[in-house]
């Protein structure tokens, strides 16, 4: 699944060939994705509009189209969003082609329809940001201000930086990446870090983060960039995905369950506290 490095990637990757393009007509598959608005609201508000700017936020993309209207696209599981002339054949599971002005087609297309389309009228914020947390690289996120966050909270840190609500954009291949460099088990309740320990976990969030947008997304199943490109540029991951192989301590990597998901760690660089 896309985290925020690989929407930042798509977004520097599209924004040169799509803002300041007006977008002409909307081509809707048969089938929906998870959450789409109808064709008839995309073809109301979208076609003879120009794109004035492409923002991100968390793990959504935000077209700013002439007028105030926004064209929301989150990627879901599987989804990729392409720029390029025409293809013919078309490609395989397309749910969306915006035709663009200057012979250019802006393709979604999702094999699982885990992703959303929605546009939203000028004047009309966008529901789904209201739930999405501060941006890593925020102003306002600070040491003081994350472990304010997790004051009272008895959880595992692990889960405290995958939820969206509070930091935006963080997946678990980042999580687990963020507590090894951080040398923090990742079960420990959040409450518990000390403000020297909050100053790591944001230090390592932005570097890796920032590491893993300049070395264009880190690839994982079915995430390509905007140019349909995979692990041309991938991060090195030393925690995710790597159970049973060294760490480079030389220690083994364990891996366990947190709500539901696997969370890959160092028993000797992130010492469980008791
Ligand atoms: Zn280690």
């Amino acid at each position: 699944m896309p985290e925020l490095p690989e929407v930042e990637v798509i977004r520097r990757g599209l924004a040169p060939l799509l803002v300041g393009r007006r977008f002409l007509a909307v081509q809707v598959g048969d089938k929906r994705l998870r959450q789409q608005s109808s064709p008839q609201e995309l073809r109301r508000w979208v076609p003879g509009r120009r794109l004035d700017n492409l923002r991100r936020r968390g793990k959504y993309l935000l077209f700013d189209l002439e007028g105030g209207v926004t064209l929301l696209i989150h990627l879901g599981m599987t989804g990729r969003l392409l720029a390029g002339p025409p293809l013919s054949p078309p490609l395989p599971h397309v749910h969306l082609v915006f035709q663009m002005d200057g012979g250019l087609d802006l393709v979604f297309q999702d094999i699982r329809r885990f992703g959303q389309a929605l546009v939203f009228p000028p004047g009309v914020a966008p529901p789904p940001l209201a739930r999405v947390g501060a941006e890593p690289f925020s102003r306002k996120v600070t040491p003081a201000w994350l472990a304010e966050q997790a004051r009272g909270r008895s959880r595992p840190i692990k889960n405290f930086l995958l939820d969206a609500r509070i930091l935006a954009g963080i997946g678990n291949i980042y999580a687990c990446e963020i507590l090894l460099a951080a040398g923090l088990h990742p079960a420990t309740p959040a409450a518990r870090l000390t403000l020297e320990d909050w100053g790591r976990v944001l230090a390592e969030t932005r570097r890796i983060l920032k590491l893993a947008i300049k070395k264009g997304g880190t690839t994982v199943a079915n995430y390509l960039n905007s140019k349909g490109e995979a692990g041309l540029f991938q991060l090195e991951l030393l925690a995710y995905g790597r159970a049973n192989e060294p760490c480079r301590c030389g220690a083994t990597i364990h891996r366990l369950v947190q709500a539901g998901r696997s969370t890959f760690f160092c028993p000797v660089c992130q010492p469980r506290r008791d």
